[in-house]
C-alpha cells in the first residue's frame, strides 16, 4: 500500500522542521486554513481528521493534530485504502440489507462494490467526505427507498406509541396511587373523628348518669333501673370500639394469633344468637335465627368466629333504618359452613360493595352519615375469614337490604 507519512512538530506559524519532503511541505503551506481549525479544535479536546485537497487523482491526504503542537499530514492510496479500511465497515454496516458502492464521481468508475448494483432501481449517491473525489451509492436489496423509508417510519411509529403508551401508564399509575395516598390520608383523619365521637358519646352519658346517681336525684326504683341500664349499655358500647380498635392494631402488627381446634358451628352460632336475641328484642327487632339439624364442624378460632359473626350483627343493627329484622342463617353447602347475617335496611350501592372491606371504609351516602362506626368491623371480618381460608360475600341493594355471608371449609 502506498503510504508517506509526514509527522511534524508545528511551531506557531512556522513549519520550521516541514523539510523532509517539499511536497508535502507545500501541501501543508496551501492548507495552514485547514491546519489551524484542526488545533483549534485540539485545544477544545476535539480530535478530527480532514482531508486535504491536492492535485492528485489517486493519492489522499489526511491531516490530523495529535498531540500538543504536533500534526501529521498522511498520504495514502484511494483506493488501496477503500479496500483494505472503509470496505470492511462498510460490510458490516451492510450487511445483507443494502448494495452498497464506491465509485469515482468524474469518470463514474466503480472502485468497491458488496456486491453488483441493479440496474433499473433508484439507488442514492452522496460524496465521500473524507476522500474527495470519490461517491459512495446505496441501494437496499429486494426493497425500493421508499418501501425501506415506509418501513422505517412505521416500525418507529410502532416504536414511538409503544413507548407513548408506556408513559401513559406510568403517568396513570403515579396518578392513581396519589390518589390512592391522598383518599387514605383523608380516611384516616375522618377515622380519628369517628373514633372520637364514638367515645365521647358514652363517656358523656356514663358520667351524666353517674352524677345524677351521686347526687341522690334518682328518687324511684323504675328510673333507677332505666339509668343502670343506660350506664351498662353504654359501657359495653365502649368496651366494644375499644376491642375493635385493639383487634385492629394487633392485626395492623402482625400480632394477632389465631388458636384452631375443632369448632362446632351449630353450638358457635346458637350462642351468639342467644345472647343477641334479648338485646336485639329490646331494640324493637324481629330476630329469626334458621339453624340446620346437620351437623357443621370447621377448624377454626372460636372467639374470632363469634367477633366476626357479632361483627356482622352489630353492622345489621346500625344499618337497618325503620326495616328492624334480622335473620340469622346457619348451612351446609357442599364442603362448606356458611354463616348468613341478612337485613332489610338501608342497603349497600353495587360501587361501594367491594371497598366496604378496606379498612377504615365508610359508605359516605345517606342515612349512613347519621351512622356512627369506625370503619373497621368489615376489615377485621375479612381478616378473622381470609386467616381460616374463608370467604365473605355481600349480596345488597340500596333500599331493599343486604345479606353477608361467611364461607368455611368443612373440618
Ligand atoms: P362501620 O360500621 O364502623 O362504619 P364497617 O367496616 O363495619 O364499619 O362497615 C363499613 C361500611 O359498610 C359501613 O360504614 C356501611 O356503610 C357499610 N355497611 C356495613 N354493613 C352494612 C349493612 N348491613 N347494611 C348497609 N351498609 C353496611
Amino acid at each position: 500500500m502506498y503510504t508517506n507519512q509526514l509527522c511534524l512538530k508545528f511551531d506557531k506559524d512556522e513549519l520550521t522542521s516541514v523539510k523532509e519532503n517539499g511536497k508535502l511541505k507545500k501541501l501543508v503551506e496551501e492548507n495552514m486554513g485547514v491546519l489551524n481549525k484542526l488545533f483549534r479544535y485540539r485545544d477544545s479536546d476535539f480530535m478530527k481528521i480532514e482531508p486535504v485537497y491536492s492535485e492528485s487523482k489517486d493519492v489522499l491526504h489526511l491531516m490530523f493534530v495529535f498531540s500538543e503542537g504536533k500534526f501529521c499530514l498522511m498520504s495514502v492510496d484511494k483506493r488501496i485504502f477503500v479496500e483494505i479500511t472503509i470496505s470492511p465497515k462498510i460490510q458490516s454496516v451492510a450487511r445483507d440489507q443494502f448494495l452498497v458502492s464506491i465509485s469515482d464521481s468524474l469518470s463514474g468508475e466503480e472502485i468497491y462494490q458488496t456486491s453488483p448494483i441493479e440496474t433499473g432501481r433508484q439507488i442514492i449517491r452522496k460524496n465521500l467526505w473524507l476522500i474527495p473525489g470519490y461517491q459512495m451509492g446505496i441501494q437496499p436489496k429486494e426493497q425500493t427507498v421508499a418501501e425501506l423509508v415506509e418501513k422505517r417510519t412505521s416500525s418507529n411509529l410502532i416504536i414511538f406509541f409503544v413507548f407513548a403508551l408506556m408513559m401513559i401508564a406510568v403517568a396513570f399509575f403515579a396518578y392513581r396511587n396519589i390518589r390512592k395516598e391522598i383518599e387514605l390520608a383523608q380516611i384516616k383523619s375522618d377515622f380519628v373523628s369517628n373514633v372520637s365521637h364514638e367515645l365521647r358519646t358514652p363517656l358523656a352519658l356514663i358520667s351524666m348518669f353517674a352524677e345524677t346517681f351521686e347526687m341522690g336525684r334518682v328518687k324511684t326504683e323504675e328510673k333507677k333501673n332505666e339509668y343502670y341500664k343506660i350506664i351498662s349499655d353504654e359501657t359495653s358500647r365502649l368496651s366494644n370500639i375499644v376491642n375493635k380498635i385493639l383487634s385492629f392494631s394487633q392485626i395492623e402488627a402482625g400480632k394477632r394469633n389465631y388458636h384452631f381446634k375443632e369448632v362446632d358451628l351449630n353450638r358457635l352460632v346458637q350462642s351468639v344468637a342467644n345472647t343477641y336475641k334479648f338485646h336485639l328484642g329490646n331494640k324493637g327487632f324481629e330476630f329469626n335465627f334458621d339453624k340446620t339439624d346437620e351437623k357443621i364442624f370447621i377448624n377454626a378460632d372460636k372467639e374470632a368466629i363469634s367477633e366476626a359473626v357479632i361483627n356482622l350483627i352489630d353492622n345489621a343493627v346500625k344499618y337497618s333504618g325503620d326495616s328492624k329484622m334480622i335473620r340469622l342463617r346457619l348451612t351446609k353447602r357442599d364442603n362448606n359452613a356458611v354463616i348468613e347475617v341478612e337485613d332489610k335496611g338501608i342497603g349497600i350501592p353495587k360501587d361501594e360493595q367491594k371497598k366496604i372491606f378496606e379498612k377504615f371504609y365508610r359508605a359516605s351516602r345517606g342515612l349512613i352519615h347519621d351512622t356512627k362506626g369506625t370503619g373497621l368491623g368489615l376489615s377485621l371480618t375479612k381478616h378473622i375469614v381470609d386467616a381460616h381460608k374463608g370467604i365473605i360475600e355481600v349480596e345488597s341493594e340500596p333500599g331493599k337490604g343486604s345479606t353477608f355471608r361467611l364461607i368455611f371449609p368443612l373440618k
